[in-house]
């Protein structure tokens, strides 16, 4: 059949998912928590369901969760985006990323993505009829090399689109890559898609360094997020884009006509959260400090050698002392042969790195599994 995407196989999170399903691994490969979503945030779902806020949403996203990610947004980056025109509540960070691209990306045009990026990426530009240009990030430190992202720009260049605490490696951007960024766009026609929904889950009193800090990145920047990093609920599926009111103007142009609005209670059930318990997002970064530090703590009793986490939910080993498989087939053999899960980072580049032996691993687990997990990676 002639088709859009024939290059595109199924996603490496569902196959990984699957075979610890098979054969019965600690799962710490698909990022996911598997502890309970606070209780304040079910109840809160519960009384939405009941009070009657089961219809369609107002496309742009319930009123007073627009209001709260307002207030949260003053509160951690010291600006408030307009309430009515610069929120849109989207279903998941993933489509906020999809419609910023197609609102603003036509056919023929580029997009830099910084590799290894997340897997959504690319597609959506393909899609848009466009072409993405990778920049890889440092092997070893996964900083950028923002001259390699200048050489990169063509008269065809749309959007570059950052990810700060960066999946798969945890690497931040500092103030001073936020600056380059700053002086890479300044005159230019490109736009930022600044994907930060890891932006609470950031460790050792480091700051996240949101695009929403510089006036200069926000004119011209999406910024997306996503409440199921912040709240331990991945399968709710509710994000949110901010950017200047014209900027959201298009991208709601794609939002209406891709999924029109984002489940409805959740989204009282997110306003009410909040308001109600501020703490919950000042306080991510400490409650997975603590999981990140007991993790790696656990893992010098391994072979596997931990690279730094400097923010995100994921911890990157490098497993070169237990074997030589390349990624794919050595998170198949830890899977199917000592029982745990993991993602190997090949599927995030355009080139994979032939040397790199590098897996990522989940910490958003509970003490439990990661015990369980530890147990099995100590045999190795
Ligand atoms: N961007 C990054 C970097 C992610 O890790 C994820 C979730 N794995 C997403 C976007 C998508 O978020 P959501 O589940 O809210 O669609
Ligand atoms: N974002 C999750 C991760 O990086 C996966 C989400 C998905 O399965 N599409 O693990």
């Amino acid at each position: 059949p002639v088709t859009k995407l024939p290059k595109i196989g199924t996603t490496i999170f569902t196959v990984m998912s699957q075979l610890a399903a098979k054969h019965g691994a600690v799962n710490l490969g698909q990022g996911f928590p598997d502890f309970p979503v606070p209780e304040r945030l079910v109840a809160a779902l519960e009384s939405a369901m009941r009070a009657g806020h089961n219809q369609y949403a107002m496309m742009t996203g319930v009123p007073a969760l627009r209001q709260a990610i307002a207030d949260k947004t003053a509160d951690c980056y010291g600006w408030r985006p307009d309430v009515d025109s610069e929120i849109t509540v989207t279903s998941g960070a993933s489509e906020a990323i999809f419609d910023a691209i197609h609102a603003v990306v036509h056919a023929g045009e580029e997009v830099i993505v910084l590799d290894p990026c997340y897997d959504c990426y690319e597609p959506a530009i393909d899609l848009a009829g466009a072409r993405a240009v990778h920049v890889s990030l440092d092997p070893v430190t996964f900083a950028p090399d923002w001259e390699k992202v200048r050489a990169a720009i063509t008269p065809k260049t749309r959007m570059l689109m950052i990810n700060s605490p960066h999946n798969p490696s945890g690497a931040m951007f500092s103030a001073a890559d936020m600056q380059a960024v700053a002086d890479l766009l300044r005159g230019t026609d490109i736009y930022l898609l600044s994907d930060e929904v890891y932006e609470h889950i950031v460790f050792d009193g480091v700051r996240h360094e949101s695009a929403l800090y510089y006036p200069e990145l926000r004119e011209r920047a999406f910024v997306i997020s996503s409440f199921g990093k912040t709240y331990h609920c991945t399968g709710w599926k509710v994000g949110y884009c901010i950017a200047p009111p014209a900027l959201s103007a298009e991208f709601r142009k794609v939002h209406q006509y891709n999924t029109f609005c984002t489940f409805t209670p959740a989204q009282f059930a997110f306003a009410e959260m909040i308001v109600a318990e501020p703490d919950h997002y000042r306080e991510l970064g400490a409650f997975y400090q603590a999981k990140r530090d007991r993790f790696r703590a656990q893992l010098e009793g391994t072979k596997l050698k931990p690279l730094p986490v400097p923010g995100g939910y994921f911890q990157l080993v490098d497993y070169s002392d237990v074997s030589d498989l390349d990624d794919l087939e050595f998170s198949r053999w830890l899977t199917t042969e000592h029982g745990v899960a993991g993602i190997p980072l090949s599927p995030f580049y355009a080139q994979p790195s032939a040397g790199q032996r590098l897996l990522r691993l989940c910490f958003a687990k509970s003490d439990t599994t990661l015990n369980q997990a530890i147990d099995r990676l100590s045999k190795l």
